[in-house]
């Protein structure tokens, strides 16, 4: 199969309330979504596959520092950032991820040297940074990852917990990153990266690396990445659940992806959202939240970020 390419990319369901977003920050959301857009296009446009297409696009938001990942990460009750990344490949269901590191300058790079230096999946620990170390990849120190934002979101959300108002508010405990994308060859890939949920607890890992609840990508039917309350999409098996949808019932990507998020994610009352896009490239971004950071391009027809 022939055709353009398609690219959808999220900074994850946990945006600011339109009452907090002032122009300012509106602006600097959409400029570092473009970005992200652009480092995905370079690649789809030199007839690049969607699985490098994805990495460089999640490369490109774990090195913004208004998202949740790699730079600008959560913090754990303890203080500490442990991240997850996953990426799996369309055309063989390859996929590659990582839990609960810390270190390497790119989480979703972890993730893919995992994917193509061993015969695993997912890895954790000292294992899995000694995978990134072999791959040649950067780590950085805390300094590097450190945002006071972020920080000041656990002292609030452990501050809230502690007078007994903590709430489960979208914008204070989402956020993740993530990007799907059909390469010229009708090849889909998805890859997400996140540091979790704020004042999580060691140790504990999302939906993000866990391929089929918050990553899925498979050139028959589609490519999904999730952002949302972890533990939701992995009751769910959200993304692996799109696809069965499509593949079992014959429905269209947008109508299954509906189903999931507004029907199914809601009736566990989680919050979050998809981006997701089908082997013919038509890309859809359902959330049952106020917003989630997106932008999609499809070649031919120009490109659009949105927050709500
Ligand atoms: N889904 C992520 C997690 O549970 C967090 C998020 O997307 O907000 O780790």
């Amino acid at each position: 199969m022939m055709g353009g390419f398609s690219l959808a990319v999220h900074g994850g369901a946990g945006v600011l309330h339109r009452d907090q977003m002032t122009p300012e920050r509106e602006a600097d959301y959409h400029a570092a979504l473009e970005r992200v857009l652009s480092a995905g296009e370079a690649v789809l446009d030199a007839d690049g596959s969607a699985l490098d297409a994805v990495t460089q696009a999640v490369c490109a938001l774990e090195n913004e520092p208004l998202f949740n990942a790699g730079r600008g990460a959560v913090f754990t009750r303890n203080e500490q950032q442990e991240m997850d990344a996953a990426l799996m490949d369309g055309r063989n269901r390859q996929a590659g991820a990582v839990a609960g590191i810390f270190g390497p300058k790119n989480p979703v790079l972890a993730a893919r040297s995992v994917l193509e230096h061993t015969d695993h999946v997912l890895m954790i620990g000292e294992g899995a940074l000694a995978v990134a170390r072999t791959a040649g990849l950067d780590f950085e120190e805390q300094d590097y990852f450190f945002t006071q934002e972020r920080w000041d979101a656990l002292q609030e959300t452990l501050k809230m917990e502690a007078e007994g108002t903590l709430d489960d508010d979208p914008s204070r405990r989402h956020g993740t990153v993530g990007a799907v994308a059909r390469d010229r060859n009708g090849h889909l890939a998805a890859a997400t990266s996140t540091g979790g949920m704020t004042a999580k607890r060691s140790g504990r890992v999302g939906d993000s690396p866990v391929i089929g609840a918050g990553t899925y990508a498979d050139d028959a039917t589609c490519a999904v990445s999730a952002t949302g309350d972890g533990e939701a999409f992995l009751r769910l098996c959200a993304a692996h659940e799109i696809d069965a949808r499509m593949r079992l019932t014959s429905v269209s990507l947008e109508r299954a992806a509906e189903d999931v998020i507004m029907t199914e994610l809601t009736a566990l009352n989680g919050t979050g959202g998809i981006i997701a896009l089908d082997r013919n490239g038509a890309i859809t971004t359902p959330f049952n939240c106020e917003g989630m950071y997106r932008g999609w391009s499809v070649e031919g027809d120009g490109r659009k970020t949105a927050i709500y």
